[in-house]
């Protein structure tokens, strides 16, 4: 059954909202999963997305039939893991691919810093596992390792004595980032070398933050008794290179000065100024066994443009592109406990009652809205459009903006869950929330909530990703698994995911809607059609909304890939 079709799914909606406005009097359950449903308004006291939440006890889910022969012991190096030390994409890569693994018979482990704000509620059977000394800047740091399980990985978290990850936040602490993860990355092995004799198969760095880790595998560790382990280096966004003078390297115990030339880990574009700069994720692409970054056309763009393309010319022989998967056990939209009504691309009809609710939470207008003896309608017309974004320049920050007014002109509803670190960003996000968020149709919360992003997924119809560059991006992803159609400009992991429903030629895989240029014509256009679709033909709209869910871009899909890079370095 699907919405705005026929006249007898339209009443069918009708009986499934009568039953929640019952259950809502009576306490009792429906037939449509809608339970003890309480609808949230913004006037409540604690806002909706911030409730508890039964704790998710997800496991490894045994989601692939796969069983590899001859599994490997993989350990992954790694500042961000989802969800309890996540900022963006990288948080659920780690965690998804891990799974996946895991699932196909490996053994892995995730090893990751012991942030102070890391998010403890998450971690089951956190135990000190032993203390040691690890190497910085002259000193021998005492140091803990501790471990516990994340929603079914085992994980290793480091803590120094010092300063370094304490702090609000994951990143931006008051301490030497760089220093910190230059600690970071030979503490993890120093605890596999000298603490366990862990001789793992594969050690698998993510981004600059470990981009050291293999220099001072091959460097030094490799010539004490860390003799198994190759390396393997993820790049999620080549954004973010590391920047580190000779002296910084120095204190991780390296010479500095080793590094300093074109064909290891001087950043090219400081060849001949005084000082010359060393960048930690090329050093790392230089010293991996293999480097992978997350998409087939990302791939491409990185070989062609930015400062890096020469280095990974040069290594073009051990680097590849796979795309990223989106793990299906974290995001599902038939068992995700942060949601009001569950659902799934057979039984759609959940879908709605979430978009009530966020629309009811958000005191964003629904013609439902409660009215003495009224049913609430929740057909109504209306395309909700959601963007959960960090709000950063590579996300296309005027095309979000200019979002908003389109998508007011046309008659949509919008909301935007980004979290800005830049203050000026901030400001002028915090502006335009001043001027609509006490409107009917737009919000823009500025903030990180994993809760709420969930809800947002759930409730909306489409799912908007301007960037101006993205490696993969997982939110079209996430967005389509729980029906939200995706309206993406053609770059990166979004050519790779999203096809055009208009291009005649790829009919087949046609899920959503593609626009090429970064100026506002382009993105309107897009919309347009997206709009045009939703309202004018809904039998079609009902049928993207089923082929989006169907879609299968879980790890099943790409870690097969992994496995193989694993196998044959
Ligand atoms: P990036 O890694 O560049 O941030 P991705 O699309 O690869 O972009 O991944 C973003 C991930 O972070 C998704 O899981 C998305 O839901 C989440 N996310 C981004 N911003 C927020 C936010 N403000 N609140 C909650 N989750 C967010």
């Amino acid at each position: 059954m699907h919405f705005h079709t026929s006249q007898n799914s339209q009443s069918c909606l009708l009986a499934s909202s009568v039953a929640v406005l019952q259950a809502e009097k009576r306490g009792s359950s429906t037939g449509v999963g809608v339970g003890e449903l309480i609808w949230p308004s913004p006037s409540d006291g604690t806002p909706f997305w911030k409730k508890d939440f039964p704790s998710s006890g997800v496991s490894p889910e045994v989601f692939a039939d796969v069983k590899d022969s001859d599994p490997k012991h993989i350990i992954h190096v790694t500042a961000e893991m989802a969800p309890i030390a996540k900022v963006g994409g990288l948080g659920d890569v780690v965690t998804g691919l891990a799974r996946a693994c895991l699932s196909r018979g490996h053994t892995v482990d995730i090893m990751l810093p012991f942030y102070e704000c890391i998010q403890k509620q998450h971690i089951k059977d956190l135990t000190v596992i032993t203390k040691y000394n690890s190497y910085h800047d002259g000193n021998w740091v005492p140091t803990t390792a501790y471990r516990g399980v994340v929603s079914g990985i085992p994980v290793i978290f480091i803590e120094p004595s010092n300063l370094f990850f304490k702090g609000q936040y994951v990143y931006g602490g008051s301490y030497n980032e760089l220093e910190a993860y230059l600690f970071f990355s030979r503490a993890c092995l120093e605890w596999m070398q000298q603490v366990t004799s862990t001789q793992p198969d594969i050690i698998h760095v993510h981004e600059w933050q470990t981009g050291a880790l293999p220099l001072l595998y091959w460097d030094i560790y490799h010539h004490l008794s860390l003799k198994k382990p190759r390396i393997v280096l993820t790049i999620h966004n080549m954004e973010h290179y590391g920047e580190c003078s000779k002296e910084q390297l120095s204190k991780s115990g390296l010479e500095g000065s080793v590094y300093a030339s074109i064909d290891k880990a001087v950043d090219d574009r400081t060849i001949g100024h005084n000082p010359e700069r060393l960048s930690l994720l090329k050093g790392g692409i230089v010293y991996s066994n293999a480097v992978v970054t997350v998409s087939p056309t990302y791939l491409k763009e990185t070989l062609c443009t930015g400062w890096l393309a020469s280095t990974l010319v040069r290594n073009r022989d051990k680097y590849f592109g796979i795309l990223n998967g989106i793990d299906i056990t974290m995001w599902n939209p038939a068992t995700d406990i942060f949601l009001p009504v569950k659902f799934n691309d057979q039984k759609p009809e959940g879908k709605k009652f979430c978009k009530y609710y966020v629309q009811r939470g958000l005191g964003l207008a629904s013609e439902g809205t409660q009215d003495g003896n009224h049913v609430p309608d929740i057909t109504y017309k209306a395309p909700l459009v959601v963007c959960i974004t960090r709000l950063v320049p590579q996300k296309g920050l005027h095309l979000i903006s200019h979002a908003i007014k389109h998508i007011e002109e046309l008659g949509g509803q919008m909301v935007i869950l980004g979290k800005a670190s830049d203050v000026r960003v901030q400001t002028e996000f915090e502006g335009l929330a001043k001027l609509h968020n006490q409107g009917p149709c737009i919000r823009i919360l500025l903030m990180f909530s994993d809760e709420l992003s969930h809800m947002l997924y759930a409730a909306a119809d489409m799912v908007l990703v301007p960037s101006i560059y993205e490696p993969c991006g997982l939110t079209q992803m996430i967005g389509m698994r729980y029906g939200a159609v995706p309206v993406v400009r053609k770059t990166g992991g979004l050519a790779d995911t999203v096809f055009d429903m208009d291009d005649q030629s790829n009919h087949n895989k046609a899920n959503g809607f593609v626009f090429e240029g970064i100026d506002e014509g382009s993105l309107n256009c897009a919309l347009d059609r997206a709009f045009t679709y939703f309202r004018e033909k809904p039998d079609e709209w009902n049928g993207i909304i089923k082929k989006v869910m169907e879609v299968d871009n879980s790890w099943n899909n790409t870690a097969g890939k992994y496995v193989e890079l694993y196998h044959s370095i």
